[in-house]
């Protein structure tokens, strides 16, 4: 029988890809009659990310899912960049010929899927005929705060950086609490950003057929339940929404030697249960010396076991970030050699060994969506420091609305002009808070952490909203 086949397109960034790539094992695995195929594209100004994004795919063999590697462009020095985010968008429009070429010679194409970034596909989908599903890689309450503000703009003629001045608070449909100013996404509040990629983008995902969402219900109910109250998102009504989480990053991505990871991991085991506090900031999460010299004195002086990823930031601005050649020069002297037998510093781990490691007791995160989803899942209590994107509404999420995480900032933000260090004093609090005793934060995200699971099992939430979807998508003739 002709199969239905899916062509997928997503950003070329580890907590955009890495979820796709499960999302589309998991449908497969559900439904053997589809077939998807991952159109891959490679981003030159980050060849640590690209290293990674192809082990992952050398490491990826599903049945029913297939790579298609699409050209580079050879030189792009004359693209004049000031911001990875430009660069990606650039990079897409520099795709959509090619993609069309190919997704135009493929029989019975049954739809694109593509992520929140790349909504330049959309046009090509459209002009072949075929519908598009969205996969939404952050909450569903960022996904409201995006549909509220973009009709705002659009329909009642609100300029959101006019709304926001002067106020302290602003109330959101998909937020159960008022929303402190401080907290608003660079990404809405900055005009350079708003107009050519927020707006822009959240306009087009009212022209997708479904919007998948990697959520599930019980943690985000409020926003959830939003959706079907269309006076909050505008005259026209939404596609479907389908929150189909957690939606896990199980191939894990190893940079270490194996010697390395296997030294790592035995050092892990030989820690007492919920001792060791996990400290990482996503793909992107990156700090120059000063912030670092803070951290270190913060880990130290909260006097436990600790597990450190750190990266330094890109030289150029706006840039990717690399791993530090020589830590001896950027940590306080002496520091790797008094905690030497209680504490690791390393450039990049694979996050979901460690978080269900048992020795693993608390993680300073920078809430990124992904990062939030698996700490949920293990039931490792949060301490949030948040660094760009929407992570900062994510960690008033976690801290004020569900009472899940305790507060290391909320609202640090490494795109606002002179963000202040956060200070070792801070960063020691916050490790003790998750890390002394049974925490009430550590009951309840345990709490969190059985609905997450009970959410993708056999009949759970996000178990049917993921078989909805594909029959939707399998309803095609
Ligand atoms: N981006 C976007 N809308 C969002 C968030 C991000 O279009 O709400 C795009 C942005 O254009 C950039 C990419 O996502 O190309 C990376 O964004 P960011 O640096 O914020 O990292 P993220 O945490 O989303 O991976
Ligand atoms: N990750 C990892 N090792 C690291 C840093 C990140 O395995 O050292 C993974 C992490 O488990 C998550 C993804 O990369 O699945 C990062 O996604 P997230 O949404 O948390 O943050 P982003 O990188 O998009 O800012």
């Amino acid at each position: 029988m002709e199969k239905f086949k899916l062509m997928m397109m997503v950003s070329p960034l580890m907590g955009h890809l890495t979820q796709a790539l499960e999302l589309a094992k998991l449908m497969l695995a559900r439904n053997n009659q589809l077939s998807i195929t991952v159109l891959i594209m490679e981003l030159p100004i980050d060849p640590d990310g690209t290293a990674k994004i192809q082990f992952l795919i050398a490491a990826t063999n599903v049945e029913g899912l297939h790579f298609h590697h699409l050209s580079t462009p050879e030189d792009t020095s004359d693209w004049n960049i000031t911001h990875r985010r430009f660069f990606i968008l650039k990079l897409l429009e520099y795709q959509k010929p090619h993609v069309r070429e190919i997704a135009s010679k493929t029989q019975k194409l049954s739809g694109f899927l593509i992520d929140l970034i790349n909504m330049t596909m959309i046009d090509v989908a459209d002009e072949l005929g075929v519908p598009t599903y969205l996969f939404f890689t952050s909450g569903a309450a960022f996904l409201g705060l995006r549909f509220h503000f973009q009709t705002l703009e659009d329909e009642q003629n609100q300029d959101i950086s006019e709304l926001v001045k002067g106020e302290s608070h602003l109330v959101l449909p998909s937020f159960a609490k008022p929303v402190p100013i401080s907290v608003l996404p660079t990404l809405a509040t900055k005009k350079e950003f708003r107009s050519n990629v927020f707006l822009k983008c959240t306009r087009d995902y009212r022209r997708a057929k479904g919007i998948i969402v990697n959520t599930f219900s019980y943690l985000e109910s409020n926003a959830i339940s939003s959706f079907s109250l269309n006076s909050y998102y505008g005259k026209s009504s939404l596609p479907p929404i389908y929150p189909v989480g957690p939606i896990l990053n199980s191939s894990q991505i190893q940079t270490q030697s194996s010697e390395d990871y296997s030294s790592m991991m035995k050092w892990l085991d030989c820690q007492p249960k919920n001792s060791v506090v996990f400290l990482c900031f996503g793909s992107l999460g990156s700090f120059h010396l000063d912030q670092v010299q803070e951290i270190a004195y913060g880990i130290e002086r909260s006097g436990h076991r600790f597990l450190w990823v750190l990266r330094r930031p890109s030289t150029k601005k706006g840039g990717f970030p690399r791993e530090y050649e020589n830590l001896e020069l950027v940590l306080p002297e002496g520091f790797l050699d008094r905690t030497a037998s209680i504490g690791k510093v390393v450039g990049w781990v694979p996050q979901l060994a460690v978080l269900s490691h048992s020795a693993v007791g608390g993680f300073v995160s920078h809430c990124g969506w992904n990062s939030m989803l698996e700490s949920i899942f293990f039931g490792v209590p949060i301490a949030t420091w948040p660094i760009e994107a929407e992570q900062q509404l994510n960690a008033f999420q976690l801290v004020k609305e569900l009472g899940i995480a305790v507060e290391i900032s909320l609202d640090y933000n490494q795109e606002k002009e002179n963000q202040a260090l956060v200070k070792a004093e801070q960063v020691e609090k916050g490790i003790r808070e998750i890390m002394d005793g049974e925490n009430e934060v550590r009951m309840r995200v345990k709490e969190f952490s059985e609905k997450s699971r009970l959410a993708t099992k056999e009949g759970g939430s996000s178990y049917l909203a993921l078989d909805n979807i594909i029959q939707d998508i399998c309803s095609r003739s």
